[in-house]
């Protein structure tokens, strides 16, 4: 058994600019296994798409060749195979199983951490399918070098060919996603209602999925009709936790305390640079996470305009697209918030 999962493929994940980098690398080494990148390392925070993407790679190579030798496995796996396998007497066998296959998916690599004698074993493999040319494909829920309990040798393999990053969806992404897998189900979800749920959970594809299977169970239990009434009944209890959470004094307070700066600077009329940025930041966040208006969004800054917020929103948007530290600022104050 290969442990693939044929319903996780590259046709049914949804593209974004927080994934796209990781995707073209994950496609362009199904297409050359052990020519393009080798290993291929994706990391990401948990339930962001790093499990599917890897099932897809072993699927699209088994389309290709079907008769190609692929193990996907956790690391939890390798570490219990080899324990058991260390019983048992028949280690030989369990190194020769895994140094004989053509692309290896390992999943989670931060389980290694702390457990030496895994780590060693595991070295060992990879450098024999690396001398090889066979395909290596790992994934880990953090920059690896970030990992303590993993041996430096090890940390610096692993980024050896190409470590490529997944990041949290953006809406559009987000909601494109609920589109999607309402579509695998054969159920039909107006727009507003994905850009509903999308915009309430904002950190994690598992929690979206998890959101959208209520609502989904609740039309067909209760025979209604799925409308942005009836989602907002059905996750009564997620998004007025959410709207406790996520309010726009909290927003102002993060982004205060983390470009810092005082809460009153944000509404006062000030316009230096260091409080003008952060003001746009905490303008778009409030429009991305709450649900107030525009007008509700401007009162909060000191009686601003409407129109204010909307260009404020463009900026931050813009900005993202071209300054990476903007790009980060905002990423970190939106995880802040969500989690
Ligand atoms: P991770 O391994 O990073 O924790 P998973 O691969 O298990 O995350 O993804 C969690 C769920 O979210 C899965 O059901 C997966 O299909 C879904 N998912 C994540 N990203 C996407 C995407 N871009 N398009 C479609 N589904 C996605
Ligand atoms: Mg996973």
């Amino acid at each position: 058994p290969n442990f693939l999962n044929k319903a996780f493929t590259f046709e049914n994940f949804i593209e974004g600019k927080s994934n796209q980098l990781a995707k073209a690398a994950a496609l362009q080494v199904s297409e050359n296994i052990g020519k393009a990148y080798n290993p291929l390392l994706i990391y990401g925070s948990s339930g962001l798409g790093k499990t599917h993407m890897m099932h897809a790679m072993g699927n699209a190579v088994l389309k290709k060749n079907p008769s190609a030798n692929i193990i996907y496995l956790n690391s939890e796996k390798f570490v219990q195979d080899m324990v058991r396998a260390l019983q048992q007497n028949s280690f030989t066998h369990f190194k020769e199983y895994y140094r004989d296959v053509d692309v290896l998916l390992i999943d989670d690599i931060q389980f290694f951490a702390g457990k030496e004698r895994s780590q060693e074993e595991f070295f060992h493999t990879f450098n024999t399918l690396l001398e090889k040319k066979h395909q290596i494909v790992l994934t880990c829920d953090k920059y690896p070098k970030e990992i303590i309990g993993i041996e430096d040798r090890l940390k610096s393999r692993f980024s050896w060919g190409l470590p490529v990053s997944i990041e949290p969806p953006d809406m559009e992404t987000r909601a494109a996603i609920l589109m999607k897998k309402a579509d695998l189900v054969h159920v039909k979800l107006p727009h507003e209602v994905a850009f509903l749920i999308a915009k309430k959970i904002p950190s994690n594809v598992r929690d979206l999925e998890g959101a959208l299977r209520r609502v989904i169970a609740n039309a067909q239990f209760t025979g209604r009709e799925i409308t942005v009434e009836f989602t907002k009944e059905a996750l009564h209890d997620l998004l007025s936790l959410q709207d406790k959470l996520i309010n726009i004094n909290n927003i102002q307070k993060a982004v205060a305390e983390y470009f810092k700066i005082r809460v009153a600077d944000l509404s006062s009329q000030g316009r230096q640079q260091d409080i003008t940025r952060p003001r746009q930041i905490a303008m778009s966040l409030a429009r991305e996470l709450t649900s107030l208006s525009l007008i509700e969004i401007g009162n909060a800054f000191g009686g601003r305009d409407h129109t204010t917020i909307i260009n404020a929103c463009k900026r931050v948007k813009e900005l993202k697209n071209t300054n990476v530290k903007i790009a980060e600022d905002y990423s970190n104050l939106l995880r802040t918030l969500t989690h």
